[in-house]
C-alpha cells in the first residue's frame, strides 16, 4: 500500500520530478559528439556532423544529416514551474533537454530538436513563476512539433516527457499520432511508474528512503541539478518539504487546492542528501532505462 500510494504520489503531483539526465554536463558532449562506439561510427560516416542539436545547426546542415540516415529525432518535454526554494524553474527542461541529448547520442543517426520548455503544472500555480500549459495546448504543441518534422524529412521522432505532468498527455497524444501517421515510428517513453521505479531502485542503493528522494525537489532531483547546474542550485537552503505519506487524500488535496496546500515551500521530500555525485548516476539510470524502452518500441 505504501508503495502504491508513493507511486500514486508521483504520478499524481509531482510533476517534475523526473527525469533526467546524464553524467557529465552536457557541454562537453555537446561540443564532441563521439562518445559511444555508435557515436563513433556515425562520427566516421558523416564527418559535416557537427552538432546534434537541430537549434544549434542551420537548414543546410539539417538536411544533409536526414540524407545521410540521420531519420530519428528526439524531443524532451519539460516544464516551467517551482521546485522548491533551492532549484530553478527550469529544472524540469533543463534535465529534459540533457537527457534527450544523451539518448540521441546513444541511439547513434539521432538528432535533437528543441525542448518543449513549458508543461501541465497547474497545480503549482500557487507559487511564483510557475508557467502552466492547458492540457490542450500543450497535446497542440506536440501534434504541430510532429507534423513538423516529418516534414523535415524525419520518420522515427521520439518524445521524452521529464515532468510528471505530461505523461499523461503525451501519452495520449502520441496514441493519436500513430494513428494519424502509421508510416511513421512515433514513440514516448509514457510510463511514469517505471520511470520513477528506475529513480527509487538508483537513490535506495544509497540508503534513501523513497519519501526523501521524493517526488519533487527531493533528492534525486536535487542530485541531478547539482551534477547539471551546480551553480543553479542553492544549497543553504536546503530543507524538508512533505514528507509524509502520500495516498489519495493528500493527491485529492493537490489536485483541488494547489501543492502549496501541502508543502509550503514546494518541496515533496527532502533534499538534504543530494550530491553531484549521485546525481551522474542517476542520470546514467535513467539514460539505459530510456535506451531500452526505445528500443523495444522500435519496429
Ligand atoms: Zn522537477
Amino acid at each position: 500500500m505504501k508503495r502504491e500510494s508513493s507511486h500514486k504520489l508521483r504520478m499524481y503531483l509531482c510533476y517534475a520530478i523526473v527525469i533526467s539526465l546524464y553524467l557529465c554536463t552536457g557541454e562537453t558532449l555537446r561540443s564532441q559528439p563521439n562518445i559511444s562506439n555508435n557515436e563513433e561510427q556515425q562520427s566516421n560516416a558523416v564527418d559535416s556532423v557537427k552538432s546534434i542539436h537541430m537549434a544549434e545547426m542551420t537548414w543546410p546542415d539539417i538536411k544533409s544529416a536526414i540524407e545521410q540516415g540521420y531519420t530519428t529525432v528526439v524531443v524532451a518535454v519539460g516544464s516551467t514551474e517551482q521546485h522548491g526554494p533551492h532549484l530553478p524553474t527550469m529544472t524540469d527542461t533543463r534535465i529534459g533537454d540533457d537527457l534527450a541529448h544523451r539518448v540521441a547520442m546513444k541511439l547513434g543517426h539521432t538528432l535533437q530538436a528543441s525542448t518543449i520548455t513549458v508543461g501541465c503544472s497547474r497545480h503549482h500555480l500557487g507559487f511564483p513563476g510557475t508557467i502552466s500549459l492547458k492540457d490542450e495546448t500543450l497535446r497542440m504543441i506536440i501534434l504541430d512539433y510532429i507534423e513538423s518534422l516529418i516534414r523535415s524529412g524525419f520518420n522515427r521522432i521520439v518524445f521524452l516527457p521529464t515532468h510528471g505532468g505530461n505523461f499523461p498527455i503525451v501519452q495520449a497524444t502520441l496514441k493519436e499520432a500513430q494513428i494519424a501517421y502509421q508510416g511513421i515510428e512515433i514513440i514516448g517513453v509514457t510510463d511514469l511508474m517505471k520511470f520513477l521505479d528506475c529513480l527509487n531502485a538508483a537513490s535506495a542503493e544509497f540508503g534513501i528512503k523513497a519519501n526523501e528522494s521524493g517526488a519533487h525537489a527531493g533528492e534525486v532531483e536535487t542530485s541531478i541539478m547539482m551534477a547539471l547546474e551546480k551553480n543553479l542550485v542553492i544549497k543553504d537552503r536546503f530543507a524538508p518539504g512533505y514528507v509524509g505519506l502520500t495516498g489519495e487524500k493528500e493527491i485529492k488535496i493537490m489536485w483541488e487546492q494547489g501543492t502549496h496546500a501541502l508543502t509550503k515551500n514546494g518541496v515533496l521530500g527532502d533534499p538534504r542528501k543530494a550530491s553531484a555525485d549521485k546525481g551522474e548516476i542517476y542520470l546514467n539510470r535513467l539514460t539505459e532505462f530510456l535506451i531500452q524502452e526505445i528500443k523495444e518500441q522500435s519496429h
